[in-house]
């Protein structure tokens, strides 16, 4: 299908994790070394350049050596890919709570963007990522970006401006390659778990980011899970930092992803609405929110919804019961998006978008469900008006390439 924009989408959770496994993890200078939790970290160095064993963890062993020493490599490679996603036989078994879960997710996060933040890793991983969504009819996103330094192999670190220009880069020789993929855009985010004087620096940082970039940055965010971090109302005064310097910067916060009501964490959603935001990531428990859901609606800020992150996370089993179903039949506005794709062990947009169209939209939805959301997209992007009405343009040439297909279908089940 025509997916149009993928709006919800972190950095590191973009591209199958395959390719880390069979690239990354093989290119010269790649160590790994163990948690004591059992989990996994990478280091790219050069020998000159060796350095010293992370806290707690056991010694660095270099992958190439150590592949040449074992008898099973393929196992070993399996045993990587478990370590990276969180595909398992048996979920219920090995997540029997929402904390359990997300503790682990934080863990294949931290060993993900220690092998993505080795600046060579880096570009070719984001330009192999939209290749993947390119190819699952996806012509735009925009990335959560915590825009963590990068490395060298002598250990030399690049800044935030550096990635942002990275991506810039790749996007555009990406584009070069596709013409009918549309772009890139970064929304700057910072982990809900820092405290207040931190807060006040990132935002200045991305006011600045913003103004510099301002085709690239498209606004700013908080992650992380939200039960255990702070709520927006925590940060009141330095979020409203920019407004009382009379200075931009869009809100696309994640709000109410959670299953508890009357918590700061549910009305995060009053907050993010009331901070202006420009979208709501996830908002799973507006439904519990009238003022919220109403405000939403008049002022046009969609919903995020991921249904597979909310159901791997544990907010909800069987997606007939997710708030969406609910806010799709009112017309609530709302994208669909796929969060951390390549750590549920999906990819690009389809599988979230088969997840809404079977489960959240119950059993009248229709072509015309999928068109709506896949227009969404692009309306509630934070492109210009003018690049919003080119990519409908060619976003209309792809739906009909698609509707011949599945009209092709049908007309060879009558014959
Ligand atoms: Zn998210």
């Amino acid at each position: 299908m025509a997916n149009g924009a993928g709006l919800h989408l972190h950095e590191y959770a973009l591209l199958s994790v395959d390719w880390l496994v069979k690239n990354a993890t093989y290119l010269p200078n790649c160590y790994i070394c163990l948690t004591p939790t059992k989990g996994i970290r990478f280091r790219y160095f050069s020998k000159n350049h060796y350095q010293k064993r992370l806290a707690n963890c056991s010694e660095w062993i270099l992958l190439e050596q150590y592949r040449k020493q074992i008898q099973n490599v393929t196992e070993f490679d399996n045993s990587l890919f478990r370590n990276l996603t969180l595909v398992t036989e048996n979920p219920e078994e090995a997540y029997q709570s929402q904390n359990i879960i997300w503790k682990r997710f934080a863990d294949i996060f931290a060993a993900a963007s220690s092998l993505i933040s080795y600046a060579p890793v880096f570009k070719t991983y984001f330009y192999e990522a939209l290749k993947e969504f390119y190819h699952d009819n996806v012509q735009y996103i925009e990335i959560r970006a915590i825009l963590e330094p990068a490395y060298e192999l002598d250990g030399t670190l690049h800044d935030k401006d550096w990635c942002i220009v990275a991506y810039q880069e790749v996007a555009k020789q990406f584009k070069n390659d596709n013409p009918d993929f549309v772009g890139v855009k970064v929304i700057f985010s910072v982990q809900r778990k820092i405290n207040n004087s931190k807060m006040k620096t990132e935002i200045q940082e991305a006011m600045k980011l913003y103004k510099k970039f301002p085709e690239t940055v498209a606004g700013f965010d908080m992650v992380g899970q939200e039960d255990a971090g702070n709520p927006l109302w925590y940060f009141k005064n330095e979020l409203l930092i920019p407004a009382e310097m009379g200075i931009k910067l869009p809100y696309f916060f994640h709000a109410g992803e959670t299953d508890w009501e009357g918590m700061s964490v549910d009305e995060n959603i009053l907050d993010a609405l009331l901070l202006n935001t420009s979208r709501i990531g996830h908002g799973y428990s507006i439904n519990k929110h009238l003022m919220a859901k109403q405000l939403s609606k008049k002022l046009d800020v969609p919903l995020e919804v991921c249904p597979i992150s909310n159901q791997v996370l544990m907010l909800v089993s069987n997606l007939q019961n997710h708030p969406a179903a609910a806010l799709m039949a009112e017309g609530h506005p709302m994208v669909i998006s796929a969060d951390d794709p390549a750590i549920f062990g999906s990819r690009g947009l389809s599988y979230d978008f088969y997840e809404a169209f079977m489960g959240i939209g119950g059993l009248k939805a229709e072509l015309t469900t999928l068109k709506q959301l896949a227009l969404n997209s692009i309306k509630y992007s934070a492109m210009s008006a003018q690049m919003q009405a080119e990519t409908i343009k060619l976003w209309l040439k792809k739906w009909d390439q698609f509707l011949d297909v599945v009209l092709n279908m049908f007309n060879n089940d009558e014959l």
